[in-house]
């Protein structure tokens, strides 16, 4: 896909698919038992995300619903700042981590049931960790990081990698790497999205060394 038609498409997404799917009642069950709070999260993926929030204690309170929908075409999970919150208080602000029940990229299909839990464990926790990097940001600071994030490549790069920043200094490393290992080596994802993974997130031999880095931190 060119340059133009990405961003269009992108554009597309979080202008028009986006606040249409804000419009809809949540109609996942609400498990706010004694594990949870403020936490919205359907039952299918509810153990893998208990392991993943489990690294993250700041959220603890932050309100997170997990909601599947059908075609997210490029992305599999997707974390969000809920659009009716955004200009409460940062500490009131609401966030959506929406997770595509078929992941299809150029016919290739991937269903949920095939991801492997622990790589689902480091995928949710990669989500958490936009999550983290939302929570720091003004209304304002989070509309230029959406615009930012459409138009340049480099901004992608540079949200991905904190993302996956937070998830290894949470502890989640060997969950991120999973989760790398079965994008890169899984046969039914193209080539081109594979290409585009390795190109803006964090490789393999990078989070080891982040984890070696937290480990020397820790030791020493
Ligand atoms: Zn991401």
């Amino acid at each position: 896909m060119t340059g133009i038609l990405r961003k269009t498409y992108l554009l597309f997404i979080f202008f028009i698919v986006l606040p249409a799917c804000y419009s809809q009642q949540p109609s996942m069950q609400q498990k706010d038992s004694l594990k949870f709070n403020n936490k919205i999260v359907p039952d299918t993926i509810w153990r893998e995300a208990y392991v993943a929030l489990s690294h993250y204690p700041e959220l603890k309170d932050t309100p997170i619903e997990f909601r599947f929908k059908k075609n997210i075409k490029k992305s599999f999970m997707q974390a969000q700042p809920k659009l009716g919150g955004l200009f409460k208080k940062k500490e009131n602000r609401s966030y959506l981590i929406l997770i595509n029940e078929e992941f299809s990229i150029e016919d290739e299909k991937l269903d949920i049931s095939m991801v492997p839990s622990e790589v689902l464990i480091g995928w949710i926790g990669h989500e958490l960790g936009h999550i983290m990097d939302y929570r720091d940001r003004s209304a304002l600071g989070l509309i230029w990081f959406g615009l930012k994030y459409i138009t340049s490549d480099n901004y992608i790069r540079e949200a991905e990698r904190a993302a996956d920043t937070y998830a290894v200094n949470h502890g989640l490393g060997e969950q991120i790497i999973a989760t790398k290992d079965f994008i890169l080596n899984h046969s039914r994802l193209s080539d081109i999205y594979k290409a585009r993974i390795e190109d803006l997130y964090l490789s393999q031999e990078e989070i080891m060394v982040l984890i070696d880095e937290i480990h020397e931190e820790t030791t020493h």
